[in-house]
């Protein structure tokens, strides 16, 4: 038995084949640029590969509904050549095995639940903080899906009263928390890179305020077990510490039997590869024909 992944993503697709206990076969990383010229050298490498069922954890928007005509498609996205695109369709018909897709972040939360960070545990929430913020949300031992998937990167926001950028910069909701957070919020509020940023630098307690909220607005709806911290910008380790104190005080003493949140705010530890292992998992499913 061969499992193929995909993870794609805006920059990259990063593909590969694992054998039946998912260790990784064969990988290979290919630049993303439209479905014509992406979609064959794809194709081409899970042929030759002659995997048996294919995982996919995607950008999005993506369309879940399995009763919906456009199953399987990317939705309306930004990256315009894969507006619309049948990405799912387009694999199954090309290499006539099972598949299955869901975005990239509950791929990765998936990962985390089954053999990670989070792993026995029936609810978890991967959030990355990047290019963009996306949340997968794990919840009763499934992958939620709902009237589209979780989009748990544009919740709204308060705003911190010293941010000098507090309107945030998301195109659809100004100062949610991919508008105020992701990597391109921080550099355009300090005029410099977040890479570049020194750990005492104001930017790092303020991104710990609104990473905060996100994690008091997790524990209040979805009451995750884990909160998984990835991506980017989270490799700033020296943030943790400064959202467990902020939840905390957020918090205020609400969520009494959780004395300590740094049991339950944690990095990912299936990095860097929890997006990939989570589409190895999906293609497991795919053959066993279970829905995630
Ligand atoms: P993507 O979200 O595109 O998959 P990343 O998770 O690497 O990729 O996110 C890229 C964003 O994260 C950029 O805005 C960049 O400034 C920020 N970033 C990347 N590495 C670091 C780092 N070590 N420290 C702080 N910010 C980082
Ligand atoms: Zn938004």
């Amino acid at each position: 038995m061969k499992y193929g992944a995909l993870e794609a993503g805006g920059t990259k697709m990063v593909l590969a084949v694992a054998d039946e206990n998912l260790r990784i076969l064969a990988r290979e990383s290919l630049p993303t640029r439209t479905p014509e010229e992406t979609m064959p050298a794809m194709i081409e490498f899970f042929r030759k590969q002659e995997v048996d069922a294919l995982g996919i954890g995607s950008f999005g928007p993506l369309d879940l509904n399995p009763i919906s005509p456009t199953y399987g498609y990317i939705a309306k996205t930004p990256k315009l050549s894969w507006c619309d695109y049948p990405l799912m369709p387009a694999f199954k018909k090309a290499l006539s095995v099972p598949c299955l897709l869901d975005t990239d972040v509950n791929a990765a939360a998936l990962a985390e639940a089954k053999l990670g960070a989070a792993r026995g545990l029936k609810n978890c929430v991967y959030v990355t903080v990047g290019t963009g913020v996306g949340a997968g949300i794990y919840c009763e031992g499934q992958l939620v899906h709902g009237l589209m998937h979780p989009e748990f990167g544009h919740i709204l926001l308060a705003p911190h009263p010293d941010d000098p950028m507090p309107q945030g910069i998301c195109p659809y909701h100004r100062g949610c928390l991919e508008g105020l957070a992701a990597g391109p919020a921080i550099e355009k509020r300090w005029g410099v890179s977040a890479k570049e940023l020194p750990p005492d630098h104001p930017a790092w307690k303020m991104e710990a305020h609104y990473l905060a909220q996100m994690c008091v607005t997790a524990l209040m709806t979805v009451s995750p077990e884990k909160i998984i911290l990835g991506g980017g910008v989270m490799s700033q380790r020296h943030l943790f510490p400064m959202i467990w104190r902020e939840t905390e005080r957020l918090l205020g003493g609400y969520l009494a039997p959780v004395k300590d949140v740094s049991a339950l705010i944690v990095p990912p530890a299936c990095f860097p590869d929890s997006g990939l292992i989570g589409s190895l998992l999906l293609a497991k499913m795919a053959k066993e024909e279970r829905r995630a």
